[in-house]
């Protein structure tokens, strides 16, 4: 008895110690909010939404959140990853939506609003910086949250890559959906491992509806969950 009560702290103990706070960085801020979506929101709507969802579901698996930018107040890129390190943060994610390059939208109206779309563009995709000093991890799990969207049934965004007419990145793994972009503020500035998610297309109708809706946002959010917890960032507490 006294064994298994000493197994039992112990393992306790260890779950504890890897209870290491997750930084969620909400991209953008109110004053530049980022794209606009088809159907004209703020890509910052949508980056503050997602990560509130997030956050609630870490919550879930025992795992402690940081939320950075929450309130769109966030001007100062680097301040970003200084805030996750000062609350010391294991990981920084970044939550974004994704757009396309001006060239590529087109102009539509929508109760009466001048509005651009891009529907033939959709999926998500990850970013890791080589400029970080935790590429190595940052890419691991990179690699294990694409996997876990794809496994879901989303399709990868491919069009920032280097033949495409985009942002011409080139991929770190293109089957899980993960490019390098080494010079992204938040991925070099931070000494953690970092990753930047863009869960979606926003300036695509139909992914909008989706990335609107609780649905995509679970299955999101659930994918970055098992992702996290695949790559040894976190030990869910409620895991089985
Ligand atoms: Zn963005």
């Amino acid at each position: 008895m006294k064994r298994c009560g000493v197994t039992l702290l112990l393992a306790a103990l260890a779950g504890a110690a890897q209870a290491v706070p997750v930084a969620v960085d909400v991209g953008h801020y109110l004053e530049r909010p980022g794209a606009t979506s088809a159907y004209g929101v703020t890509e910052f709507e949508y980056n503050q939404s997602l990560a509130a969802v997030l956050a609630a579901r870490l919550a879930v698996d025992g795992v402690p959140v940081r939320l950075i930018g929450w309130r769109g107040e966030m001007a100062e890129l680097r301040e970003r990853p200084r805030q996750a390190e000062a609350a010391g943060a294991g990981f920084f994610l970044s939550v974004h939506h994704d757009s396309v390059q001006e060239s590529q939208l087109e102009a539509w109206e929508w109760n009466g609003r001048a509005l651009r779309h891009a529907d033939g563009f959709a999926g998500f995709s990850l970013y890791v910086s080589r400029l970080n000093p935790r590429l190595d991890q940052s890419l691991a799990c990179a690699r294990r949250i694409g996997e876990a969207l794809r496994d879901a049934g989303l399709p990868v965004a491919t069009h920032h890559a280097a033949l495409a007419p985009g942002l011409g990145l080139e991929w770190a793994d293109e089957k899980q959906g993960v490019y390098y972009y080494d010079n992204l503020v938040v991925l070099k500035a931070a000494t953690v491992p970092a990753v930047l998610l863009e869960a979606g297309v926003i300036v695509n109708r139909d992914e909008e509806r989706q990335l609107a809706g609780a649905a995509r946002r679970a299955l999101t959010v659930d994918a970055v969950a098992r992702g996290l917890r695949e790559c040894g960032v976190t030990v869910g507490a409620a895991r089985p």
